[in-house]
């Protein structure tokens, strides 16, 4: 990921500018704070050894122990995973909860490997990354391509080290002392981040026109809660493509369906078409959760939404964001509409230290609590100094590591 197209920089500086922050303290925040590469060699089903490079970026921790996930895919490298690092470092702070950020991941297909292999590859990672975790250290949890099963092995691996230690990862499974609602917090939150910014818009919730470009974890949630709020859910798409309905897909089955085969390729209803297609169809709300940088330069133009909602991480480059600033398209960013997930990821965390569990009612309540408060603190900065979303919730989330910077750094 090349700075030009890394979303953090462009917005971090400008909340810089609009804070006053001087350039020391600007420079200082933006630096991570250690960063570990690690070689993972494992087995292969056939016996051979394969070795991949895995990374661990903990960018701040003034607010707290580093916090985020692990992702695997292919594109994963060193600027990508700092980035992300960075984003969690905001994020965290944007939703008040008391930690920094950091990211990991590792740079394969995961696809191409049997359930064992990533098994045998996951915990090796693990235990390379294990000098630098902990359960006040730093606490990682899923992200693209890991899930419950995987922060299992990680569980595993370190209380095989360290005693039993339930709070090292987050996005567990129940059984092992997973939250409830953490599954569906990332979607959750997104759908009441469209909810709060459809009132501020005054788009009507009701039967309004929602696109959704990625059908994973987040967007299969945020699709099943806005379909819920009665919002049209008029398009989705995976890899496999995309499916169109102009009347609204029906949500419940294909969400059904989805869980079941992994992908939404198959499903009977609805037209197919590309995802450039899906991009420029004319809607109110366009739910990019998938993958970072989607929308950019060379497809910004053919939007035809009124608001994005962004649900993956770095989802719009930075070019592309002022473009949409001056057709007056607003952008709710990243860190405030999927940090749904962290959050409920500190209640999981929370709960573990606590030994003592909520029920899934109270951590939807407190979730939705938190997004609300945000997104009005956000919303409020905008009004007062005239600056998209994106900023304002950069100027909130750095000015708090700021102020706590200061304090300690005396
Ligand atoms: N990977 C998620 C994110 O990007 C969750 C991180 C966490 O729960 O620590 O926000």
């Amino acid at each position: 990921m090349s700075s030009s197209s890394n979303p953090t920089s462009a917005a971090y500086a400008q909340a810089v500018k609009e804070l006053g922050l001087k350039q020391n303290i600007a420079k200082a925040l933006e630096i991570p704070d250690r960063e570990l590469t690690v070689e993972v060699p494992f087995r292969k089903d056939d016996g051979e050894i394969k070795s991949v490079i895995g990374f661990r970026v903990q960018h701040n921790n003034t607010r707290g122990p580093f916090k985020g996930g692990i992702r695997y895919h292919q594109h994963v490298d060193i600027e990508e995973v700092r980035s992300l690092a960075t984003l969690m470092t905001w994020k965290t702070s944007l939703l008040d909860i008391p930690y920094g950020g950091g990211k990991g991941g590792i740079g394969i297909d995961p696809s191409k490997y049997s359930k064992t292999e990533l098994e045998r590859m996951s915990r090796r990672f693990f235990r390379a990354i294990d000098p630098i975790i902990g359960i006040n250290v730093d606490i990682p949890a899923p992200d693209v391509n890991t899930n419950a099963q995987v922060m299992s092995w990680f569980m595993d691996e370190y209380s095989q080290l360290h005693g039993y230690s339930p709070a090292i990862v987050t996005g567990k499974p129940l059984e092992l002392g997973g939250s409830a609602g953490r599954e569906a917090a990332t979607g959750r939150g997104t759908a009441v981040i469209t909810r709060e910014t459809a009132d501020k818009w005054n788009i009507p919730l009701n039967n309004s026109k929602v696109v959704i470009q990625g059908f994973g974890n987040v967007g299969s949630y945020a699709a099943k809660f806005l379909h819920e709020y009665g919002c049209k859910i008029i398009a989705v798409s995976d890899v496999s493509g995309g499916l169109y309905d102009p009347n609204g897909l029906d949500i419940p089955s294909l969400f059904d369906y989805n869980y079941e085969h992994r992908t939404i390729n198959g499903f009977d209803q609805g037209k197919k078409i590309s995802n450039d297609e899906l991009l420029a169809l004319e809607c109110d709300f366009l739910i990019p959760a998938a993958l970072g940088s989607a929308i950019n330069e060379t497809n910004v133009d053919s939007l035809n939404c009124k608001v994005i909602i962004e649900a993956a991480n770095g989802p719009v480059t930075g070019p592309a964001a002022n473009k949409l600033w001056d057709r007056k398209i607003g952008i709710i960013p990243d860190i405030l509409t999927n940090a749904g997930g962290v959050t409920v990821s500190y209640f999981e965390w929370v709960q573990n230290l606590q030994q003592f569990k909520w029920t899934e009612k109270d951590v939807n309540k407190k979730l939705e609590e938190k997004m609300i408060h945000a997104f009005n603190e956000v919303f409020e900065l905008k009004k007062n100094k005239q600056v998209p979303m994106r900023i304002a919730s950069f100027m909130v989330a750095i000015d708090r590591v700021h102020k706590a910077y200061n304090l300690r750094e005396g």
